[in-house]
Protein backbone atom coordinates (compact mmCIF):
# COMPACT_ATOMS: atom_id res chain seq x y z
CA UNK A 1 0.00 0.00 0.00
CA UNK A 2 0.96 3.63 -0.43
CA UNK A 3 0.34 6.59 1.92
CA UNK A 4 -3.14 6.92 0.41
CA UNK A 5 -5.42 4.34 2.46
CA UNK A 6 -7.06 1.57 -0.18
CA UNK A 7 -4.31 2.36 -2.69
CA UNK A 8 -1.58 -0.29 -3.69
CA UNK A 9 0.76 -0.35 -6.00
CA UNK A 10 1.76 -3.02 -8.45
CA UNK A 11 4.89 -3.75 -8.75
CA UNK A 12 5.67 -2.72 -12.68
CA UNK A 13 6.81 -5.76 -14.55
CA UNK A 14 5.13 -8.49 -12.34
CA UNK A 15 2.21 -10.35 -13.44
CA UNK A 16 -1.20 -9.09 -12.37
CA UNK A 17 -3.16 -10.60 -9.72
CA UNK A 18 -6.52 -9.49 -10.98
CA UNK A 19 -9.15 -11.61 -12.58
CA UNK A 20 -12.86 -11.62 -14.04
CA UNK A 21 -16.09 -13.17 -13.07
CA UNK A 22 -17.95 -13.04 -16.52
CA UNK A 23 -21.73 -13.60 -14.70
CA UNK A 24 -23.07 -14.45 -18.68
CA UNK A 25 -23.64 -12.68 -22.15
CA UNK A 26 -26.98 -11.79 -21.53
CA UNK A 27 -27.18 -7.74 -22.25
CA UNK A 28 -30.52 -5.50 -23.24
CA UNK A 29 -27.95 -2.78 -24.24
CA UNK A 30 -26.96 -2.41 -28.64
CA UNK A 31 -23.64 -0.79 -28.35
CA UNK A 32 -22.74 -0.49 -32.05
CA UNK A 33 -19.16 -1.62 -31.69
CA UNK A 34 -20.07 -4.94 -29.19
CA UNK A 35 -17.52 -7.94 -29.47
CA UNK A 36 -20.60 -9.81 -29.04
CA UNK A 37 -22.40 -8.95 -32.08
CA UNK A 38 -23.84 -11.82 -34.24
CA UNK A 39 -23.65 -14.20 -31.06
CA UNK A 40 -25.81 -16.68 -32.52
CA UNK A 41 -24.63 -16.68 -36.09
CA UNK A 42 -27.53 -14.78 -37.62
CA UNK A 43 -27.72 -11.14 -39.20
CA UNK A 44 -29.22 -9.80 -36.02
CA UNK A 45 -26.54 -8.38 -34.30
CA UNK A 46 -28.20 -8.03 -30.76
CA UNK A 47 -30.31 -11.08 -30.92
CA UNK A 48 -28.17 -13.50 -29.37
CA UNK A 49 -27.34 -11.10 -26.59
CA UNK A 50 -30.93 -10.87 -25.74
CA UNK A 51 -30.95 -14.82 -25.72
CA UNK A 52 -28.16 -15.29 -24.02
CA UNK A 53 -28.13 -16.50 -20.08
CA UNK A 54 -26.47 -15.76 -16.95
CA UNK A 55 -24.57 -17.96 -15.11
CA UNK A 56 -26.13 -19.10 -11.36
CA UNK A 57 -25.51 -17.03 -8.16
CA UNK A 58 -23.93 -20.50 -7.03
CA UNK A 59 -21.58 -20.51 -9.56
CA UNK A 60 -20.68 -17.09 -9.42
CA UNK A 61 -20.34 -17.24 -5.39
CA UNK A 62 -17.70 -20.43 -6.58
CA UNK A 63 -15.80 -18.13 -8.51
CA UNK A 64 -15.18 -15.49 -6.07
CA UNK A 65 -14.18 -18.12 -3.86
CA UNK A 66 -11.70 -19.67 -6.12
CA UNK A 67 -10.67 -16.96 -7.38
CA UNK A 68 -9.24 -15.62 -3.70
CA UNK A 69 -7.96 -19.12 -3.12
CA UNK A 70 -6.01 -19.21 -6.09
CA UNK A 71 -4.14 -16.04 -4.66
CA UNK A 72 -6.22 -13.16 -6.90
CA UNK A 73 -6.89 -10.33 -5.04
CA UNK A 74 -9.33 -8.18 -7.22
CA UNK A 75 -11.95 -9.05 -9.68
CA UNK A 76 -14.18 -7.47 -12.41
CA UNK A 77 -17.55 -8.34 -12.95
CA UNK A 78 -18.56 -8.54 -16.31
CA UNK A 79 -21.19 -9.76 -18.52
CA UNK A 80 -23.47 -8.75 -20.48
CA UNK A 81 -24.80 -6.73 -18.51
CA UNK A 82 -24.07 -7.25 -14.89
CA UNK A 83 -26.24 -4.94 -13.04
CA UNK A 84 -29.15 -7.63 -14.72
CA UNK A 85 -28.03 -10.30 -12.70
CA UNK A 86 -30.51 -10.92 -9.24
CA UNK A 87 -27.40 -11.85 -6.67
CA UNK A 88 -24.92 -9.06 -7.94
CA UNK A 89 -25.28 -7.43 -4.41
CA UNK A 90 -24.79 -10.97 -2.64
CA UNK A 91 -21.89 -11.50 -5.41
CA UNK A 92 -19.99 -8.09 -4.08
CA UNK A 93 -20.70 -8.90 -0.55
CA UNK A 94 -18.92 -12.60 -0.91
CA UNK A 95 -16.12 -11.15 -2.58
CA UNK A 96 -15.47 -7.79 -0.63
CA UNK A 97 -15.50 -10.11 2.70
CA UNK A 98 -13.13 -12.49 1.49
CA UNK A 99 -10.65 -9.05 0.87
CA UNK A 100 -10.84 -9.16 -2.32
CA UNK A 101 -11.37 -5.77 -4.12
CA UNK A 102 -14.31 -5.54 -6.81
CA UNK A 103 -15.16 -3.41 -9.28
CA UNK A 104 -18.40 -3.88 -11.34
CA UNK A 105 -18.51 -3.20 -15.31
CA UNK A 106 -21.17 -1.62 -16.76
CA UNK A 107 -23.30 0.99 -19.32
CA UNK A 108 -24.79 2.28 -16.14
CA UNK A 109 -28.15 2.66 -17.25
CA UNK A 110 -29.77 0.87 -14.10
CA UNK A 111 -27.54 1.84 -11.11
CA UNK A 112 -30.87 4.17 -9.87
CA UNK A 113 -32.53 1.72 -10.09
CA UNK A 114 -35.11 0.39 -7.03
CA UNK A 115 -33.86 -2.47 -4.90
CA UNK A 116 -34.23 -3.50 -1.51
CA UNK A 117 -35.57 -0.39 -0.22
CA UNK A 118 -33.07 1.98 -1.80
CA UNK A 119 -31.11 1.58 -5.14
CA UNK A 120 -28.96 -1.09 -6.72
CA UNK A 121 -25.94 1.01 -6.39
CA UNK A 122 -26.60 1.58 -2.54
CA UNK A 123 -27.08 -2.00 -2.60
CA UNK A 124 -23.97 -2.49 -4.04
CA UNK A 125 -22.24 0.40 -2.00
CA UNK A 126 -23.36 -1.26 1.02
CA UNK A 127 -22.49 -4.86 -0.11
CA UNK A 128 -18.54 -3.60 -0.14
CA UNK A 129 -17.95 -2.46 -3.78
CA UNK A 130 -14.83 -1.18 -4.20
CA UNK A 131 -14.83 0.23 -7.29
CA UNK A 132 -17.15 1.10 -11.03
CA UNK A 133 -16.10 1.08 -14.56
CA UNK A 134 -18.46 3.00 -16.57
CA UNK A 135 -18.42 2.52 -20.68
CA UNK A 136 -18.15 6.33 -21.37
CA UNK A 137 -18.38 5.93 -25.37
CA UNK A 138 -19.98 9.70 -26.06
CA UNK A 139 -20.01 12.81 -24.14
CA UNK A 140 -23.73 14.17 -25.28
CA UNK A 141 -27.02 12.20 -24.95
CA UNK A 142 -27.94 12.37 -28.67
CA UNK A 143 -24.67 10.85 -29.24
CA UNK A 144 -24.68 8.09 -26.40
CA UNK A 145 -27.86 7.05 -27.60
CA UNK A 146 -27.11 6.88 -30.74
CA UNK A 147 -23.69 4.57 -30.34
CA UNK A 148 -24.91 1.98 -27.44
CA UNK A 149 -29.09 2.75 -27.13
CA UNK A 150 -28.80 4.14 -23.72
CA UNK A 151 -29.01 7.32 -21.41
CA UNK A 152 -26.36 9.68 -20.58
CA UNK A 153 -28.55 11.05 -18.38
CA UNK A 154 -28.82 7.83 -16.46
CA UNK A 155 -25.19 7.81 -16.31
CA UNK A 156 -24.62 11.02 -15.09
CA UNK A 157 -27.08 10.65 -12.59
CA UNK A 158 -25.03 7.74 -11.12
CA UNK A 159 -21.63 9.65 -11.33
CA UNK A 160 -23.49 12.48 -9.59
CA UNK A 161 -23.90 9.82 -6.36
CA UNK A 162 -20.47 8.61 -6.61
CA UNK A 163 -19.12 12.01 -6.65
CA UNK A 164 -20.64 13.02 -3.65
CA UNK A 165 -19.30 10.42 -1.47
CA UNK A 166 -15.97 11.22 -3.05
CA UNK A 167 -15.83 7.89 -4.85
CA UNK A 168 -13.49 7.59 -7.49
CA UNK A 169 -13.76 5.35 -10.52
CA UNK A 170 -13.02 4.48 -13.81
CA UNK A 171 -13.95 4.36 -17.89
CA UNK A 172 -14.39 2.27 -20.88
CA UNK A 173 -14.52 4.65 -24.23
CA UNK A 174 -13.94 2.40 -27.44
CA UNK A 175 -12.89 4.31 -30.23
CA UNK A 176 -14.94 4.12 -33.84
CA UNK A 177 -15.88 6.39 -36.21
CA UNK A 178 -18.54 7.71 -34.33
CA UNK A 179 -17.20 9.34 -31.29
CA UNK A 180 -13.71 10.02 -33.11
CA UNK A 181 -14.32 14.07 -33.01
CA UNK A 182 -15.94 13.83 -29.35
CA UNK A 183 -12.80 11.88 -27.61
CA UNK A 184 -11.54 15.56 -26.38
CA UNK A 185 -14.57 16.20 -24.73
CA UNK A 186 -15.29 12.65 -23.33
CA UNK A 187 -12.26 13.37 -21.67
CA UNK A 188 -13.38 16.82 -20.47
CA UNK A 189 -16.39 15.06 -19.07
CA UNK A 190 -14.30 12.16 -17.39
CA UNK A 191 -11.93 14.88 -15.81
CA UNK A 192 -14.51 16.81 -14.25
CA UNK A 193 -16.22 13.64 -12.71
CA UNK A 194 -14.69 11.21 -10.48
CA UNK A 195 -12.96 9.28 -13.39
CA UNK A 196 -8.74 8.38 -11.97
CA UNK A 197 -8.38 5.64 -15.18
CA UNK A 198 -9.05 5.79 -18.34
CA UNK A 199 -9.23 3.22 -21.33
CA UNK A 200 -9.27 3.96 -24.76
CA UNK A 201 -9.82 1.02 -26.72
CA UNK A 202 -9.16 1.47 -30.42
CA UNK A 203 -12.09 -1.34 -32.06
CA UNK A 204 -10.60 -4.08 -33.37
CA UNK A 205 -12.72 -6.55 -35.88
CA UNK A 206 -12.37 -9.30 -33.55
CA UNK A 207 -14.64 -12.77 -32.94
CA UNK A 208 -17.77 -12.05 -35.23
CA UNK A 209 -16.81 -8.79 -36.52
CA UNK A 210 -13.91 -10.29 -38.77
CA UNK A 211 -14.55 -10.24 -42.53
CA UNK A 212 -18.28 -7.90 -41.57
CA UNK A 213 -18.40 -5.47 -43.87
CA UNK A 214 -19.90 -3.68 -41.09
CA UNK A 215 -16.61 -3.03 -39.28
CA UNK A 216 -15.09 -1.10 -41.64
CA UNK A 217 -17.85 1.35 -40.99
CA UNK A 218 -16.73 1.60 -37.34
CA UNK A 219 -12.67 1.12 -37.64
CA UNK A 220 -11.09 4.49 -37.79
CA UNK A 221 -7.34 5.25 -38.62
CA UNK A 222 -4.76 5.84 -36.16
CA UNK A 223 -3.71 8.76 -37.98
CA UNK A 224 -7.18 10.56 -37.46
CA UNK A 225 -7.36 8.99 -33.69
CA UNK A 226 -4.08 11.08 -33.00
CA UNK A 227 -4.35 14.19 -33.03
CA UNK A 228 -7.82 14.17 -30.78
CA UNK A 229 -6.24 11.33 -28.55
CA UNK A 230 -3.27 13.05 -27.74
CA UNK A 231 -5.74 15.91 -26.66
CA UNK A 232 -7.72 13.83 -24.85
CA UNK A 233 -4.95 12.35 -22.93
CA UNK A 234 -3.18 15.60 -21.81
CA UNK A 235 -6.54 16.67 -20.25
CA UNK A 236 -7.50 13.64 -18.40
CA UNK A 237 -3.20 13.94 -16.94
CA UNK A 238 -3.83 16.83 -15.93
CA UNK A 239 -7.02 15.98 -13.91
CA UNK A 240 -4.76 13.22 -12.24
CA UNK A 241 -6.12 10.62 -14.14
CA UNK A 242 -4.13 7.31 -15.21
CA UNK A 243 -4.75 6.80 -19.19
CA UNK A 244 -4.17 3.40 -20.60
CA UNK A 245 -4.81 3.01 -24.78
CA UNK A 246 -5.78 -0.73 -25.95
CA UNK A 247 -4.76 -3.18 -28.78
CA UNK A 248 -3.10 -0.66 -31.43
CA UNK A 249 0.23 -1.45 -32.44
CA UNK A 250 3.06 0.72 -30.29
CA UNK A 251 4.22 3.26 -32.94
CA UNK A 252 0.60 4.43 -33.86
CA UNK A 253 0.45 6.98 -31.20
CA UNK A 254 4.39 7.19 -31.01
CA UNK A 255 3.69 10.04 -28.25
CA UNK A 256 1.64 8.38 -26.23
CA UNK A 257 3.34 4.88 -26.48
CA UNK A 258 3.78 4.66 -22.58
CA UNK A 259 -0.07 4.29 -22.20
CA UNK A 260 -0.54 1.15 -24.74
CA UNK A 261 -0.80 -1.82 -23.79
CA UNK A 262 -1.60 -4.50 -26.24
CA UNK A 263 -2.36 -8.38 -25.93
CA UNK A 264 1.47 -8.79 -25.05
CA UNK A 265 1.61 -6.72 -22.06
CA UNK A 266 -1.98 -7.26 -20.69
CA UNK A 267 -1.30 -9.94 -18.34
CA UNK A 268 1.41 -7.56 -16.50
CA UNK A 269 -1.31 -4.84 -16.12
CA UNK A 270 -2.84 -4.97 -12.92
CA UNK A 271 -6.22 -4.23 -13.35
CA UNK A 272 -6.58 -7.05 -16.40
CA UNK A 273 -7.62 -10.57 -16.36
CA UNK A 274 -5.51 -13.41 -15.09
CA UNK A 275 -8.36 -16.32 -15.07
CA UNK A 276 -10.17 -17.58 -18.03
CA UNK A 277 -13.61 -15.17 -18.91
CA UNK A 278 -16.06 -16.43 -21.82
CA UNK A 279 -16.39 -19.94 -20.27
CA UNK A 280 -19.87 -19.52 -19.21
CA UNK A 281 -20.78 -23.84 -19.87
CA UNK A 282 -16.73 -24.60 -18.08
CA UNK A 283 -17.17 -25.74 -14.02
CA UNK A 284 -16.22 -22.80 -11.45
CA UNK A 285 -12.56 -24.17 -10.92
CA UNK A 286 -11.87 -23.83 -14.95
CA UNK A 287 -13.10 -20.41 -14.74
CA UNK A 288 -11.04 -19.60 -11.97
CA UNK A 289 -7.38 -20.65 -12.41
CA UNK A 290 -5.10 -18.01 -13.11
CA UNK A 291 -3.43 -18.75 -17.28
CA UNK A 292 -0.37 -20.10 -16.78
CA UNK A 293 2.38 -16.85 -18.16
CA UNK A 294 5.82 -18.03 -19.22
CA UNK A 295 9.18 -16.62 -18.51
CA UNK A 296 9.37 -15.29 -22.20
CA UNK A 297 5.93 -12.99 -20.96
CA UNK A 298 4.17 -14.26 -24.30
CA UNK A 299 1.70 -16.77 -24.61
CA UNK A 300 2.36 -19.28 -27.37
CA UNK A 301 -0.87 -18.02 -29.08
CA UNK A 302 0.92 -14.74 -29.37
CA UNK A 303 4.31 -15.74 -30.17
CA UNK A 304 6.22 -14.10 -33.45
CA UNK A 305 6.64 -16.56 -36.83
CA UNK A 306 8.72 -14.74 -39.75
CA UNK A 307 6.81 -14.51 -42.38
CA UNK A 308 7.77 -13.14 -46.11
CA UNK A 309 4.65 -12.57 -48.09
CA UNK A 310 2.63 -10.27 -49.33
CA UNK A 311 -1.30 -10.06 -47.99
CA UNK A 312 -4.78 -9.40 -49.73
CA UNK A 313 -4.69 -5.85 -50.37
CA UNK A 314 -0.63 -5.33 -51.04
CA UNK A 315 0.92 -5.00 -47.52
CA UNK A 316 4.05 -6.69 -47.62
CA UNK A 317 4.83 -8.30 -44.21
CA UNK A 318 8.06 -10.28 -41.88
CA UNK A 319 5.74 -11.66 -39.77
CA UNK A 320 2.86 -12.28 -37.87
CA UNK A 321 1.61 -13.00 -33.81
CA UNK A 322 -0.22 -15.99 -34.02
CA UNK A 323 -2.08 -17.91 -35.99
CA UNK A 324 -2.22 -14.97 -38.67
CA UNK A 325 -3.54 -12.86 -35.59
CA UNK A 326 -1.35 -9.72 -36.20
CA UNK A 327 0.98 -8.61 -39.09
CA UNK A 328 4.07 -6.95 -38.87
CA UNK A 329 4.53 -5.02 -41.96
CA UNK A 330 7.60 -5.00 -44.11
CA UNK A 331 9.24 -2.04 -41.97
CA UNK A 332 8.90 -3.66 -38.49
CA UNK A 333 12.12 -6.00 -39.80
CA UNK A 334 14.64 -3.86 -37.80
CA UNK A 335 11.89 -1.97 -35.05
CA UNK A 336 13.61 -1.90 -31.54
CA UNK A 337 10.31 -1.86 -29.65
CA UNK A 338 9.29 -5.15 -32.21
CA UNK A 339 9.70 -7.73 -28.98
CA UNK A 340 6.68 -5.55 -27.32
CA UNK A 341 4.50 -4.93 -30.29
CA UNK A 342 1.35 -6.94 -30.97
CA UNK A 343 1.49 -5.94 -34.60
CA UNK A 344 -0.86 -4.43 -36.39
CA UNK A 345 -4.50 -5.84 -37.34
CA UNK A 346 -5.25 -7.71 -40.28
CA UNK A 347 -8.62 -5.70 -41.06
CA UNK A 348 -6.78 -2.44 -40.72
CA UNK A 349 -4.23 -2.85 -42.78
CA UNK A 350 -6.60 -4.03 -45.81
CA UNK A 351 -8.49 -0.97 -45.15
CA UNK A 352 -5.48 1.53 -44.31
CA UNK A 353 -2.20 0.02 -45.14
CA UNK A 354 0.82 0.21 -43.42
CA UNK A 355 2.41 3.28 -44.59
CA UNK A 356 1.92 5.11 -41.22
CA UNK A 357 3.81 2.81 -38.80
CA UNK A 358 7.18 3.57 -38.44
CA UNK A 359 10.28 1.81 -36.18
CA UNK A 360 9.95 3.09 -32.94
CA UNK A 361 13.13 3.75 -30.68
CA UNK A 362 12.45 2.71 -27.78
CA UNK A 363 13.84 0.25 -24.96
CA UNK A 364 11.93 -2.64 -24.05
CA UNK A 365 11.69 -5.02 -20.57
CA UNK A 366 10.35 -7.99 -21.99
CA UNK A 367 6.94 -7.61 -23.40
CA UNK A 368 6.58 -4.24 -22.75
CA UNK A 369 8.49 -0.89 -23.10
CA UNK A 370 10.46 0.42 -20.56
CA UNK A 371 8.42 3.81 -20.45
CA UNK A 372 5.26 1.68 -20.09
CA UNK A 373 6.65 0.24 -16.77
CA UNK A 374 7.71 3.47 -15.88
CA UNK A 375 4.25 5.18 -15.91
CA UNK A 376 3.38 4.81 -12.55
CA UNK A 377 -0.70 5.79 -12.44
CA UNK A 378 -2.14 2.30 -14.03
CA UNK A 379 -0.26 0.34 -11.27
CA UNK A 380 -1.72 2.11 -8.51
CA UNK A 381 -4.78 0.01 -7.81
CA UNK A 382 -7.89 0.47 -6.07
CA UNK A 383 -8.24 -1.28 -3.42
CA UNK A 384 -10.89 0.28 -0.63
CA UNK A 385 -14.31 2.37 -1.90
CA UNK A 386 -13.11 5.51 -0.01
CA UNK A 387 -9.54 5.41 -1.60
CA UNK A 388 -8.19 8.64 -3.28
CA UNK A 389 -6.51 7.55 -6.46
CA UNK A 390 -6.50 11.19 -7.86
CA UNK A 391 -4.65 12.18 -5.13
CA UNK A 392 -2.34 9.28 -5.05
CA UNK A 393 -1.36 9.73 -8.95
CA UNK A 394 -0.87 13.48 -7.96
CA UNK A 395 1.15 12.87 -4.90
CA UNK A 396 3.66 10.18 -6.29
CA UNK A 397 3.35 8.74 -9.67
CA UNK A 398 2.85 12.22 -11.96
CA UNK A 399 5.92 13.91 -10.19
CA UNK A 400 8.03 10.46 -11.18
CA UNK A 401 6.71 10.19 -14.29
CA UNK A 402 7.45 13.72 -15.69
CA UNK A 403 11.02 13.28 -14.37
CA UNK A 404 11.04 10.15 -16.13
CA UNK A 405 9.45 11.63 -19.52
CA UNK A 406 12.10 14.01 -19.32
CA UNK A 407 14.83 11.90 -19.84
CA UNK A 408 13.42 9.77 -22.72
S1 LIG B 1 -22.99 -3.46 -22.67
FE1 LIG B 1 -21.31 -4.82 -23.33
S2 LIG B 1 -22.28 -6.79 -23.85
FE2 LIG B 1 -23.91 -5.22 -23.81
S3 LIG B 1 -24.11 -4.52 -25.93
FE3 LIG B 1 -22.68 -3.12 -24.88
S4 LIG B 1 -20.60 -3.95 -25.29
FE4 LIG B 1 -22.14 -5.59 -25.75
S1 LIG C 1 7.28 -0.46 -36.61
FE1 LIG C 1 6.15 -2.38 -36.47
S2 LIG C 1 7.03 -3.47 -34.73
FE2 LIG C 1 7.66 -1.33 -34.56
S3 LIG C 1 6.15 -0.38 -33.21
FE3 LIG C 1 5.47 -0.07 -35.35
S4 LIG C 1 4.09 -1.77 -35.84
FE4 LIG C 1 5.24 -2.30 -33.98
Amino acid sequence: MTDFPGVFTHPAGELSNGAVLDIGLKCPHSCAFCYYSFLDGGTDQFAGLRKASLRSTADCLEIVRLLAENGLTHLDITGGEPTTHPGLADIVRAASGLGLGVRVITLGQFLLRKHAGGTLLEALLGAGLTDLLFSLHAANPDSFRAICGGSLENVLAALDRLDERGFQYGSNTVITEKNLLQLPDIARLAAGRGVYTANFIAFNAYHAWRGQDQAKLLQTSYAAIRPRLEEAVGILAAANAAVNIRYVPLCAFPKLARHVVGVLGVPYDPYEWRNRCLNHDREPAYCAEPLPIPASGVRDIFAFTPLDETLQGGTRVCGMRGDRFKFFPAQCADCPAKSACDGVDPTYLARYGADEFQPLDRPTQGPLLAARLAYLPPHLVKMRPEADMRGAIGHGANGRDAALAARD
